[in-house]
Formats: C-alpha cells, sequence, structure tokens
C-alpha cells in the first residue's frame, strides 16, 4: 500500500506519513511546541496552508505520496472552512484550493482532503482498532466540544452544540446558544459556571460530597448521555469513545446508567463507551486514511 500523510492543525501544526493505517515514522510538530502553543491563532489562512504545505512537503521527500488528509477544527465542506469557532480569521476561507497551490509549487501532485479534526480522530480510531466496516463515534471533550463521525457522511454534525437542556440560563456555549452540550460539558463553560473553581476542583469537591458540585457533576453525565442517546435515535447504537481533556472526569458507570434511562426501543439498546487517553496519532492516522478513501484508494 502507498503511503499518505496525515495533518492535525488546531494549535499547531502535526505532521505524520501514514502507510496501510500506522504511522511511519514520528509526527513533527511545527512551530516548535515550545514557541507558542497557539500558534495557529494569529495566523491568515494562506499563511496556515502555506506553513501546513511546507512541512508537508518536507515529509513526503523521496516518498510517493498521493493523498493528503487535514483534521480542522470547525465545519468544513467541498474543502471550505464554512466556520471555525476557535479560529475565526479564516472563516470562509478556500484552504483545500490554497494547500493544493502550496504542493503543487512544491513539485507535489497530491490529492487534498480538508476535514473536521474530530471526524479525523472518529476515522482514525475505527481504522487502528479494525473497526472500518462499523459506526465510530467520537467526543472530545475540550474547551469545545467535538463530535466526530466515521465513515465521514454528508451533513454539518456539530453534535457539541447539540441541544440538551430546557433551561434558559444554561448559555454558557462557546457559539452563544442556549441549552447546548458544550456549554455544561465545555472546559471553558465550566470556569464561567463556577467562576472561584477549576473544573478538576469541581469534580475533587464533587468526589468529598460537596452538593453543588456534585449536583453538577451529574448533570455533566446526563448531558453527554442525552447528546448520545439522540444520536442514538438518529443514527442507531454503537461504540462512542471520549477523548480530550475532559475525558478524565467521564464515569462510565454514570453514563452506561443514564443512557439506560434514555434509550428504551431494543434496536437500540447496546451502545458501548470507552476513553482513550491519545489524539493527535489518531487524528494523524484518520486524516490520512479518509482522504485516501476520499480519493478512491480504498
Ligand atoms: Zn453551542
Amino acid at each position: 500500500m502507498g503511503q499518505t500523510i496525515g495533518v492535525l492543525a488546531t494549535r499547531q501544526v502535526a505532521v505524520g506519513v501514514v502507510e496501510g493505517d500506522a504511522l511511519a515514522g514520528e509526527i513533527g510538530v511545527f512551530p516548535d511546541p515550545g514557541a507558542n502553543p497557539d500558534a495557529l491563532r494569529s495566523m491568515t489562512g494562506d499563511a496556515i496552508a502555506e506553513l501546513i504545505g511546507q512541512q508537508v512537503l518536507e515529509a513526503a521527500r523521496a516518498r510517493q505520496i498521493d493523498n493528503v488528509g487535514v483534521g480542522f477544527p470547525g465545519v468544513i465542506r467541498n474543502g471550505i472552512v464554512e466556520e471555525s469557532p476557535n479560529l475565526q480569521q479564516i472563516k470562509g476561507f478556500a484552504f483545500a484550493t490554497s494547500l493544493s497551490g502550496v504542493l503543487a509549487r512544491g513539485g507535489l501532485k497530491a490529492s487534498v482532503l480538508i476535514l473536521n479534526d474530530a471526524d479525523a480522530i472518529a476515522a482514525g480510531v475505527a481504522a487502528t482498532r479494525g473497526h472500518l466496516e462499523k459506526l465510530i463515534r467520537i467526543w472530545y471533550l475540550g474547551d469545545g466540544v467535538g463530535f466526530g463521525r466515521y465513515p465521514q457522511t454528508e451533513g454539518v454534525w456539530e453534535g457539541g452544540h447539540m441541544v440538551v437542556s430546557l433551561d434558559a440560563k444554561e448559555n454558557f456555549c462557546g457559539c452563544g446558544g442556549c441549552g447546548h452540550l458544550e456549554g455544561i460539558v465545555g472546559h471553558r463553560a465550566m470556569r464561567l459556571r463556577f467562576l472561584d473553581m477549576e473544573p478538576e476542583e469541581v469534580f475533587a469537591a464533587a468526589r468529598e460530597g460537596d452538593v453543588r458540585c456534585s449536583t453538577f457533576v451529574k448533570r455533566w453525565h446526563r448531558a453527554l448521555a442525552a447528546a448520545s442517546a439522540s444520536s442514538i435515535h438518529l443514527d442507531g447504537p454503537g461504540k462512542f469513545f471520549m477523548m480530550g481533556p475532559g475525558a478524565q472526569y467521564v464515569d462510565l458507570g454514570l453514563i452506561g446508567q443514564y443512557i439506560h434511562e434514555m434509550v428504551k426501543m431494543s434496536p437500540l439498546q447496546g451502545s458501548l463507551f470507552e476513553t482513550i487517553t491519545s489524539s493527535t496519532d489518531l487524528a494523524i492516522i484518520g486524516a490520512a486514511v479518509n482522504a485516501r478513501r476520499a480519493a478512491g484508494a480504498e
């Protein structure tokens, strides 16, 4: 099987060569992780495409590369970034065209797929666990809440903004929407809710029996279960993986209990939940796998 390059571009750019369903070598991170952990925030779309293109050309040296996949946060359709909440400056940017141009000028003729970063992670999970024939969903729990689905399907799939509460006071979501999942389980939203406590202190206090905190921790799990239950009612049962900084707070027993309360129809039973610690390697592998599939290479 030929080689593909996978890229994850979130706060920085991480690049890896992928052979089959595994990394072939080290992941490169740019700019240097010590330099600026949030480098992409101050860059224009063309500057980001140039940075990614140069690193891809560097990684591609002396290799036969046919496809390049780039996982990027936001709503991405047909190579265009329609919305990217944390990188507002590139809304509307024709990412695939710009990156293809950089690669062509460097002498690399490869097909380019830009996809949502959470969809890339979902594909990475499917590929590395031999689940390429199954439905895989992931929740990435960070400041924002990413929802990824494999196989990648037409649509928007902003699962992190599913409405899980009718309470008009639930308005901590980064997008400004009312009652959203991210407004309850997102890291930034938790800091806005508990102005005097960090999220890890909230979960620790809940374990010590603090009533306000343990009430919230139950609500946190109910929200995640509710969004998953909605997905199950639309898309069927299956495996859900949770990752990102917030995955450390997940109590799988509690999620299972709430899902059991929320999903009652017998054909929809049997979903499984699991937490995963890594994600960058999975995103790179998944971006590459989806790029190959999009190009009809497998
Ligand atoms: Zn929202």
